[in-house]
């Protein structure tokens, strides 16, 4: 029998994190206030997070100690498994090689628990009562409630009143881990019933949502706001993706030519990719980090490298970031966690500097790729995690063009059994190819009135 699947021992779950801050030849810009456009300072924001993860947020420390208590919820599905995708391989007929790392074992089916459980010890540890979000197609909301019933700390998610309708199964989800839903907006903020009155019949955005946690948070004394991408503490918590997936490789005497993951915020494929990246800075390694994301929201391939607004309302800091402007609104594509106008900035600095690359898919290619990896390895990947493996299968065929073996390794970031809405459509014929047009993306970029980065 061929070894599929390439396991760790629980005692083998990393006991740091890597912060590749302390490795980057050019160090992230820091933040500037939305108003003054000035720097800001880590205590801005205090309001919202626990001390710890802010200093997480700023540190240039290379490695982090993740605290026991946490290893050990980790254990509950960590280490996951790293497959040999032999299927795929010989559905393609290409000489590549190819692997996965299978993040859709965690409780909520997707890379989120490796951060909404550290989130939430930490907002323990000072003693915070409950914690807010807002959630799009529900993959964060249930993370951040699986790792608060654990903590025993109240957990209220504000969710796209469009995606409460259509997506009931995630929110029960919720539920049963014991948070509190909102469909947003709601009449629980300022926020919420300002829109509200404006427009009862509103499906609300995920700009809204934000801003419904986030007065939740700032005007509460014992509740604090958590964010499940984007963020360096976010990106630094996923890299336990990427260093068992460097001790899997050992393992099997391999290593990667290219590392692939989708890309949202960016905090998947940090996850992935950092520890790898560790390798080229360490040891010389030359391994190709690939950020995949889709041609309707393509702030990697077509984006600026500018200082934006985290929201749409422009209420966060200004990050330094390649983004498609605050305002640009991208298509209803089911993948919604890639439907974000901007990268995180860490990521945003690495391709800066070519240090890291980026492609994107349309949304028929992605269902295609998604469909020929349900077929040939079995696990229905979520719409996102599809982005990756269209990468994964266009690397592949390029070496069987070229008639050479490269050795591809992508993040199967989540599972998609709660996403047969998305796949019914394709299969209907519903899924169509949407043409972004440059005017388009000039037209958000246009309307930025942030600084320019020399
Ligand atoms: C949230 C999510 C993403 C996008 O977020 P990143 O921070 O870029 O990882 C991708 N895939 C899945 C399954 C998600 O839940």
């Amino acid at each position: 029998m061929k070894n599929r699947k390439i396991t760790l021992s629980e005692q083998e779950i990393p006991e740091k994190w890597y912060n590749i801050i302390a490795d980057m030849p050019n160090k992230p810009l820091p933040p500037l206030h939305p108003e003054t456009k000035e720097p800001i300072g880590p205590e801005a924001l205090a309001p919202l997070f626990p001390m710890e993860l802010i200093k997480q947020e700023v540190t240039t420390d290379k490695w982090v100690e993740i605290p026991d208590e946490v290893r050990n919820i980790y254990s509950i599905w960590r280490p996951t498994p790293l497959y040999r995708a032999y299927g795929l391989e010989k559905a393609l007929d290409t000489p590549a090689k190819i692997y996965y790392k299978y993040e859709g074992v965690s409780p909520a089916g997707s890379h989120k628990p490796n951060t909404s459980v550290p989130q939430a010890y930490y907002n323990k540890q000072e003693g915070i009562k409950r914690i807010t979000t807002e959630t799009g197609a529900g993959q964060w909301g249930s993370a951040l409630a699986f790792a608060c019933n654990h903590f025993d700390i109240e957990c209220e998610v504000y969710m796209v009143k469009l995606s409460y309708q259509h997506k009931p199964y995630r929110k029960v989800m919720m539920n049963t881990w014991g948070a509190n839903v909102f469909p947003s907006p709601s009449e629980a903020t300022e926020a919420g019933r300002k829109i509200l009155a404006k427009d009862p019949n509103t499906t609300g955005s995920l700009g809204i949502a934000i801003s419904e946690a986030v007065e939740r948070a700032a005007t509460n004394e014992d509740t604090k706001y958590a964010l499940g991408s984007v963020l360096n503490h976010v990106k630094l918590h996923q890299t336990i993706i990427g260093q068992e997936a460097v001790a899997q490789m050992e393992k099997v005497g391999d290593m990667p030519d290219i590392v692939i993951a989708p890309f949202g915020g960016g905090s998947n494929f940090a996850g992935l990719a950092f520890p790898f990246l560790r390798l080229n800075f360490d040891e010389g390694k030359n391994i190709r980090c690939i950020a995949s994301e889709p041609t309707s929201c393509p702030k990697l391939t077509r984006g600026v490298f500018r200082y934006d607004y985290g929201d749409t309302v422009g209420m966060t800091p200004l990050l330094p970031m390649y983004t498609l402007g605050h305002n640009f609104v991208p298509a209803p594509i089911h993948a919604g966690g890639l439907r974000y106008h901007g990268a995180g900035v860490i990521v945003s600095q690495l391709l800066k500097d070519k240090l890291i690359e980026a492609s994107a898919h349309d949304n028929i290619e992605v269902f295609e790729a998604g469909v020929t990896f349900a077929r040939s390895e079995g696990i229905i990947p979520a719409p996102e995690a599809t982005h990756g493996i269209a990468t994964a299968i266009a690397e592949a065929q390029k070496c069987k063009e070229e008639g050479i073996s490269k050795t591809i390794l992508f993040n199967l970031c989540g599972h998609g059994n709660f996403d047969m809405k998305a796949y019914e459509d394709y299969f209907a014929g519903n899924i169509v190819k949407h043409e972004l047009t440059s005017e388009e993306i000039n037209r958000s970029i246009a309307e930025l009135d942030t600084p320019e980065i020399k």
